[in-house]
């Protein structure tokens, strides 16, 4: 079993600095102890610039994607050290950028870095290590205990060891002695030769009460390639604030699909059971259903870089590509 390791960047390889935690630690010699304990030979190698994972775009997304499709002959598995921050964007992007690839990438970070008192570092990366040489499929994010399909999983603590959750999708598999292993992860219907991810116009617009149509307006101004909008419970928006609805409704006239998540980390989203968003339905807003805001973004960013958009890329959003949304 060859493993290699793609180190980006995160919490885990960083050290303090006077202005705050930055990459810098040893992270090479420390995972050769942590691969010698765990039995496991690894090689590893680094993205250039290793970053904080909350300033990582799309151009970051593909760097990943490359590094991996460039070793895809020479590793039986992949381990993904990355920050916590944005791991399960970048978890689900890889998704639908390798649903060709039949090697397995598992995801990790930590909450505390290498060097700290009581770090989850070594175990985090210990188990994934573990995961990967049970060649677990396809894109995973392991973290705490829980091994997870990489584009169902979202981070639910800043803090928590335990800090990532999959809020619709049974996890793949609880670390323990031994491991419980679940249902193998749900596939889609792939994509063939996808097109490198680009940095993408993405409106995203978050309902709070109280909000104005005119600062929905101005969020989608200029027009953006697609909106996001991050309703309450299953999808719902104030739909009595007056021209509310109809800025969603513009926006989709020109040519931007409009696509309704929630702010329930655990959702389905059903446009039109309530009168609050019958209208947005109406006007040919697309409901993410159980998908995670992670996933969604992910999944909008890549088809906008297929050249998939308006009518077409709303289409896509319930068909399932790589897993990312239940039936
Ligand atoms: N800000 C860090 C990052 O996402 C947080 C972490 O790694 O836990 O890179």
């Amino acid at each position: 079993m060859r493993i290699h390791v793609l180190y980006t960047g995160g919490t885990i390889g960083m050290t303090p600095t006077a202005r705050g935690l930055a990459p810098g630690a040893d992270l090479h010699g420390w995972l050769e102890g942590v691969a010698a304990g765990s039995g496991t030979p690894v090689t590893v190698s680094d993205l250039a610039p290793l970053i904080d994972s909350s300033m990582a775009t799309p151009d970051d997304w593909q760097a990943i994607v490359d590094a991996l499709r460039a070793r895809r002959t020479s590793a039986d598995a992949f381990v993904v050290l990355h920050g916590t921050d944005t791991m399960a964007f970048s978890a689900a992007a890889v998704s639908f950028a390798l649903t060709d690839f039949d090697t397995p990438v598992i995801f990790t970070g930590s909450q505390l870095p290498l060097g700290a008192a009581g770090s989850d570092a070594a175990a985090n990366v210990s188990h994934a290590l573990e995961a990967a040489a049970h060649e677990a499929s396809g894109v995973s994010l392991c973290f705490g205990n829980l091994l997870l399909q990489g584009n169902r999983a979202t981070k639910a603590s800043s803090w928590a060891f335990d800090g990532f959750a999959s809020p619709t999708a049974p996890a793949l598999a609880r670390v323990g002695a031994p491991w419980q292993w679940g249902a193998a992860p749900a596939l889609g219907c792939g994509w063939r030769d996808p097109a490198p991810y680009r940095r993408c116009d993405i409106a995203v617009v978050t309902m709070a009460p109280g909000i104005t149509a005119a600062r929905v307006r101005a969020a989608l101004d200029p027009a953006p390639e697609a909106v996001i909008v991050r309703a309450y419970g299953a999808g719902n928006v104030p739909a009595c604030e007056p021209g509310l609805v109809d800025a969603f409704a513009q926006a989709i006239e020109a040519g931007a699909p409009v696509i309704v998540t929630s702010q329930c980390p655990q959702a389905a989203i059903e446009v039109g059971r309530y009168a609050t968003s019958d209208a947005l339905g109406r006007a040919g807003a697309v409901g993410a259903g159980d998908m995670t805001f992670e996933a969604t973004y992910a999944k909008v960013a890549f088809l906008l870089s297929q050249d998939v958009h308006g009518a077409d890329l709303a289409a896509w959003i319930p068909r399932s590509i790589a897993g990312e949304i239940g039936a």
